[in-house]
């Protein structure tokens, strides 16, 4: 058997199976940074769905990380948000992108943080820690949830001021999105909490949550599984405090096979 060698240009450099070209790269902090990438025409997601996506190994092999896409479902590219861990197989050297570099990505999209997951309602809740916010980045300027929903809550949650400013900076674009801003209007609010920095609203979502600051502060009452569905995507420690919320407010699980009030993905294993 005849191992396949990659296809070669003629400056040698090695053409990946599913890469795609860097176009742009931007660092918000040391750990956190967003890149995009070129989107291969035939690849179909829903808004909120994660891909495996990487850089080849030195051992030749592609190594590979779940990630989720954080521009919608309509972009002509495609827009993720990573964390830089230091000493970490796949981000220690994804860190160091440039424009014009290739990236492997995997296009078989996956995922629970979709519209569809959930049965209909009147406001939907985003609960984010960290890199958590990605999925919402894509499903925040998706017209498809502004059709459903009366109302978002975009509630996120990091330790310092700073790894605030992907989602605050593309909240704050939203309004005057010459493509979504008209479907957005004034449907989405946006919570932003630290645990570590002192910023306006500090804390941990789940306690804001359980004893009514966030729904005394935003003017709403308590979770209620009439009215509300919830996405979560954080630690599997949030993730399993907000399940309990939810279920204590009467909320049950969703899935893609079977709808229902909330539904939870874990933002990184570990
Ligand atoms: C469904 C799913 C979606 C994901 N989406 C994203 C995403 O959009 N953006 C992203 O940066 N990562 C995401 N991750 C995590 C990602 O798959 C990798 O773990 C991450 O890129 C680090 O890779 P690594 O090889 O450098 O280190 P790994 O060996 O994968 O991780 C090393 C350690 O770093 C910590 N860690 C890893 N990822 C994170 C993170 N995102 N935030 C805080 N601590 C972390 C964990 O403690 C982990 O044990 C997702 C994971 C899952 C399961």
């Amino acid at each position: 058997m005849t191992e396949q060698s990659p296809v070669t240009t003629e400056k040698a450099k090695p053409v990946l199976p599913d890469a795609q070209t860097v176009t742009s790269v931007t660092h918000y902090t040391d750990h956190l940074f967003s890149f995009r990438l070129t989107r291969p025409q035939s690849l179909r997601f829903r808004s909120g769905e994660f891909v495996m996506i990487g850089l080849m190994g030195d051992n030749g092999k592609p190594l590979l990380r779940a990630y989720s896409i954080a521009s919608p479902s309509w972009d002509e590219e495609l827009e993720f948000y990573s964390i830089k861990v230091q000493d970490g197989p796949l981000t220690s050297k994804l860190q160091h992108l440039k424009v014009g570099d290739q990236v492997i990505l995997r296009p078989k999209p996956v995922g629970t943080l979709v519209l569809d997951a959930l049965l209909p309602a009147k406001r939907m809740y985003f609960i984010a820690t960290g890199t958590g916010i990605a999925p919402f980045a894509s499903l925040m300027r998706d017209p498809d949830l502004y059709e459903r929903y009366d109302e978002v809550i975009m509630c996120h949650t990091t330790r310092e001021v700073d790894e605030l400013k992907y989602g605050a900076d593309l909240v704050a674009s939203l309004a005057d999105d010459p493509l979504i801003g008209e479907f957005i209007g004034d449907k989405l609010r946006y919570y932003p909490t630290t645990t570590r920095e002192e910023s306006p609203k500090m804390g941990r979502m789940t306690t804001l949550l359980k004893d009514g600051t966030l729904a005394s502060d935003l003017g709403l009452p308590p979770l209620n599984s009439e009215t509300d569905r919830v996405m979560i995507c954080g630690s599997i420690g949030l993730n399993n405090d907000m399940k309990a919320i939810c279920e204590a407010a009467g909320l049950t699980e969703g899935s893609n096979s079977s709808p229902a009030e909330y539904v939870v993905e874990k933002a990184f294993v570990g």
